[in-house]
């Protein structure tokens, strides 16, 4: 129930989630649904990180210049071209232009109280909401509160104290430096090298290891490499940045040009002159600005989920995941058992779908070979180039990629699947029933693929596991 106490100005509420990212909403949202009262704590915009800017404008700038890089692949089209300024009013769009009223117009409607401003911990089952114009208020939760803080940026000691971008800048870029030097090598480099080299500027990688996406398996870097040389993007495997100079930084805004020049000594004894700098280098939950010492807790504690009863924490602020869909399930799980209905436990813990909108895309989900390997399992696995399926071929003139499946030998169960082609974030969700439903793969080559399609890759990946067996689990060794 919700209630005023009029004497210290604390409301009420069954459950407090602070921070409205698509985890908190979706949370929120379930609990309203049964007619409980949750609040929402939000310090920036209503809708998180997610909608406004990681997942949202980086899949708005990245299609158009995907659907130009077909068109350029595709006798018959013509090829078009990316317009800098057509592409960055689409993500204006796809971002609502940073208005959030409309998404807490929505919560709102669903039962769902939203308050605005800071929120941070303040004894057990409470939260002081502190907002942008000085005011304070404080919320009780009868029941729990549920910490979605989402996720802030690691910042290499090099730049520490260097205006420079992170990904908020590269996903709200409005202005595009000449030259982009991008520190990492994961799936948010690797997108953002992708469009900011369409928006027209030279990008410079800075790559610590030997490959991009390094828990991928291995022909991913190797094919994106060859891509993204291709296109122009300039990657420096084995190189750090140990020095970096900016006399005139600073912080104009949002994705604007964090001042002048910036000179970067590399591990190389290189120094490169760049116009700005993209720290890719990772996000860690946040979790240091909640005051978890007023209970006695600290980061760690909430990650190893050592917390009291009433204290949770999910999506990127869990630690457990980075991604948008694996926090919302978690949410959806989190609720059902908050609401005490029976919670649905799945047989095997969930495999975690992932696609990286780089061209190709690289979708995957499950374990790697190495992976399955290190976990103890005998594996056999199925190969094939995408240049091998007619299907694919009909997509694009010249298809690049390649499909991998990893199969335990023991059992004949899909552990995991990489498809690296044309669109194949659209095929990926073949292979996570599959591993969910541990569907052996002597039935899964019982499921025809439709000739012309990129998905008949499945043809050549379950042959190769299946040995052309049609009578039972025969893999090839
Ligand atoms: C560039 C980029 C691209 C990405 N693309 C994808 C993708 O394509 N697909 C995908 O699945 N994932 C993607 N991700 C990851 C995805 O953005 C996150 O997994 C997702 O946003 C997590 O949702 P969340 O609700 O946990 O946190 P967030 O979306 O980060 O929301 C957290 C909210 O909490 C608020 N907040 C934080 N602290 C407080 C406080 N103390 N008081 C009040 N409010 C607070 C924040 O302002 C924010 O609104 C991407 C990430 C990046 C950086």
């Amino acid at each position: 129930m919700s209630a005023t106490d009029s004497t210290t100005e604390t409301q009420e509420f069954d459950l407090i989630v602070l921070g409205a990212g698509p985890i908190g909403e979706t949370l929120a949202l379930a609990v309203a649904q049964q007619g409980l009262k949750p609040v929402i704590v939000e310090h920036d915009l209503v809708g998180g990180d997610c909608a406004y800017y990681a997942c949202k404008p980086s899949k708005a700038l990245l299609r158009p210049v995907e659907v130009a890089a077909t068109t350029q692949h595709l006798r018959g089209v013509g090829g078009s071209r990316v317009g800098a300024d057509d592409l960055l009013k689409r993500r204006d769009e796809q971002v609502s232009n940073y208005d959030d009223s409309g998404q807490e117009e929505s919560l709102e409607s669903s039962g769902v109280t939203v308050v605005r401003g800071h929120g941070q911990l303040n004894g057990e089952r409470t939260v002081e909401v502190h907002g942008s114009d000085g005011a304070a208020q404080t919320l009780r939760a009868t029941r729990s509160v549920v910490v979605t803080t989402g996720t802030t940026p690691n910042i290499p000691p090099v730049f520490e104290g260097i205006p420079v971008w992170d990904s908020q800048d590269a996903t709200s870029v409005q202005d595009v430096p000449a030259h982009l030097v991008i520190i990492g090598a994961g799936a948010v480099a690797c997108e953002a090298a992708s469009w900011m080299n369409s928006l027209g500027s030279k990008v410079t990688m800075l790559v610590r290891e030997g490959s991009l996406m390094s828990s991928a398996e291995p022909f991913v870097s190797d094919i994106l490499t060859d891509q993204f040389s291709d296109a122009g993007i300039d990657v420096r495997f084995y190189t750090e940045a140990t020095q970096v100079q900016r006399p005139d930084g600073m912080d104009q805004g949002l994705g604007k040009v964090k001042g002048g020049p910036v000179s970067i000594r590399t591990s190389e004894g290189e120094t490169l002159q760049a116009d700005e700098v993209l720290l890719a280098t990772g996000r860690r939950p946040a979790l240091e600005s909640i005051n978890l010492e007023s209970i006695g807790l600290s980061a760690d504690d909430v990650l190893e989920q050592r917390t009291p009863d009433w204290l949770h924490a999910l999506g990127d602020a869990g630690g457990k995941h980075q991604l948008t869909h694996m926090g919302k399930y978690q949410a959806k799980q989190f609720a059902a058992g908050f609401l005490g209905q029976q919670v649905d436990e799945p047989s095997i813990e969930p495999p975690t779908p992932q696609v990286v909108f780089t061209d190709p895309q690289v979708a995957s989900v499950g374990l790697t070979e190495e992976a399955a390997t290190e976990a103890g399992y005998e594996v056999v696995t199925g190969e094939v180039d995408f240049a091998d399926v007619v299907g694919a071929g009909l997509l694009r003139d010249d298809v690049v990629g390649k499909g991998k499946i990893v199969v335990d030998k023991t059992t004949g169960y899909l552990l995991g699947a990489t498809l690296m082609g044309p669109e194949t974030g659209e095929m990926l969700h073949a292979a996570t029933i599959a591993i969910t439903g541990q569907v052996p793969v002597s039935t899964l080559q019982h499921a025809i693929p439709v000739f012309p399609t990129a998905s008949e890759i499945w043809v050549g990946l379950l042959d190769q596991v299946t040995g052309w067996s049609r009578t039972g689990y025969e893999p090839v060794t």
